[in-house]
């Protein structure tokens, strides 16, 4: 099989930069009222993890990728939102407020919508074409 030399416009290495969205997709926000965050900060630690995310982040992490949570919360909740991760075991590398260059984005909000088992699926079929698993 023949191996990737770039994704999405920029050359590959062993490892991804994998862009995570929090909100809907490690997140079950559902029970938070984001009105109230700008006041009451620790709103936020009311999302629930959403099934199957951590241990696919935590999978992810330790075969070395680099993983950034990203989220379009208002930049006074980073804090509270770098509190809720480490609170549930979330490992990661960054945090960013806003959207980046990545290899990879994992996001509610794509067109594809989230699967966690179909992104295992998809993330072992990039690691199969650019070489990290053989
Ligand atoms: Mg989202």
């Amino acid at each position: 099989m023949r191996k990737l030399k770039e994704l999405n416009g920029f050359s590959l290495g062993k490892k991804l930069t994998i862009a995570i969205d929090i909100d809907g997709t490690i997140a079950d926000s559902s029970g938070v009222d984001f009105r109230r965050v700008s006041r009451k900060p620790d709103e936020i630690l009311k999302a629930k993890p959403i099934k199957g995310a951590l241990k696919a982040v935590k999978r992810l992490y330790k075969e070395g990728h680099t993983i950034v949570f990203y989220t379009c919360r208002n930049y006074a909740s980073k804090l509270m939102t770098m509190k809720w991760l480490k609170k549930h075991g979330f490992p990661f590398h960054h945090l960013e407020m806003k959207k980046f260059v990545a290899h990879v984005y994992i996001d509610d909000r794509a067109i594809n919508g989230c699967s966690w088992k179909r992104i295992k699926e998809s993330l072992e079929t990039l690691s199969i074409l650019i070489g990290t698993v053989t």
